[in-house]
């Protein structure tokens, strides 16, 4: 008999294409009729694997009945048993649910079976800008304002028309699609103020990348704000311009140690122009009322005075582009 719901495997041999890494595992989904009585059956081919996450796997797959390609991120419920994990995983779909943005990685649809929660999001086809900077070890200063404009773009829609702080900004969550645009990923650490006005004050982000207030939790400040995802910004850009985080270090503790003191330099070998160095410097101020806004920072010469290619070839992902 047919399984109920959830994955199974499928025991025909029919021939499947081998688009999308397609391994044979089909994800049925039941929907309820939006009349309520009934459901209807929903199939996705399952892919290769695209990514791990804390709690997450994230998979390829293709919805049978339109043949659209998305990643499906995968949530076995054995991992959300407590009931601070399921808080996380609701707050995210809360929040991610309500977001539409060019640069924001697009929610699609969530569904659950006995094992799993799924969730459907857009398909970014070249990974994150984490292996990119793996392979390419940094960037080019053209690549770097190219980039750094969609992720300013992408955080004006998010703080100053939704209210939200990302909270986890680093490079693993800058998705990039086909066409080497960023999508911003992972809201999982995201919140939503009622008020631009409020702070937060749950410790939450990853180490290279956490701000200085958010370490010393409300000691020194009310909390923090907006600004934590400024300060992340700045680590993002010195990051793919150097090569390497700013305050990396041997273990998380000096790691926040070198946080805290703002200890970081740029290094003499590495050509950067001083507009950037400028930009990078405004952003990773200890006090979060000295670094700039968003709208500041678009201003900023390191974007207007200076060559920003319109795209990106899909090149990049392993060689520096040359324009000329
Ligand atoms: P978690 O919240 O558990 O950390 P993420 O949302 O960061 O999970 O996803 C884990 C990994 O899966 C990411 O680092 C990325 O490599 C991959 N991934 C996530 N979403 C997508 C997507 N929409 N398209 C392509 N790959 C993705």
């Amino acid at each position: 008999s047919v399984p109920k719901a959830g994955m199974y495997k499928r025991t025909s041999s029919s021939s499947s294409s081998e688009k999308g890494g397609e391994d044979g595992i089909i994800i049925e989904e039941k929907r309820k009729k939006a009349s309520g009585d009934g459901f209807t059956v929903h199939r996705y081919m399952r892919g290769k694997l695209l990514g791990k996450g804390g709690f997450a796997k994230v998979y390829l797959c293709t919805a049978m009945d339109t043949n659209k390609m998305y990643a499906i991120k995968i949530v076995p419920k054995a991992n959300l048993v407590k009931a601070r994990a399921r808080q996380k995983l609701q707050a995210e779909i809360k929040i991610h649910r309500t977001l539409k943005h060019e640069h924001v990685c697009e929610y699609k649809h969530f569904f659950e079976d006995r094992q799993n929660c799924y969730i459907l999001l857009e398909l970014c086809h070249n990974q994150s800008m984490n292996e990119l900077i793996k392979r390419r070890k940094r960037l080019t200063e053209p690549e770097a304002a190219f980039f750094m404009r969609q992720l300013v773009e992408a955080m004006l829609y998010l703080h100053h028309e939704q209210l939200v702080i990302h909270r986890d900004l680093k490079l693993g969550n800058l998705f990039l699609d086909r066409n080497m645009n960023i999508k911003v990923g992972d809201l999982g650490l995201a919140t939503r103020l009622e008020n631009a006005e409020d702070k937060r004050k749950t410790i939450c982000g990853t180490p290279n990348y956490i701000a200085p207030e958010v370490i010393q939790g409300d000691k020194a400040t009310r909390g923090h704000s907006f600004e934590v995802d400024i300060w992340s910004m700045g680590v993002i850009l010195y990051t793919v311009m150097v090569g390497k985080p700013p305050y990396e270090s041997k273990d998380v503790k000096s790691t926040y140690q070198r946080i805290l003191n703002n200890e970081y330099s740029f290094p003499s070998k590495v050509t950067m122009s001083e507009n950037a160095k400028g930009l990078i410097s405004s952003m990773l101020q200890s006090k979060p009322a000295d670094r700039p806004s968003l709208n500041e920072i678009s201003m900023h010469p390191f974007f207007t005075n200076s060559f920003i290619p319109g795209s990106l070839p899909q090149s990049v992902t392993h060689v520096a582009p040359k324009w000329d």
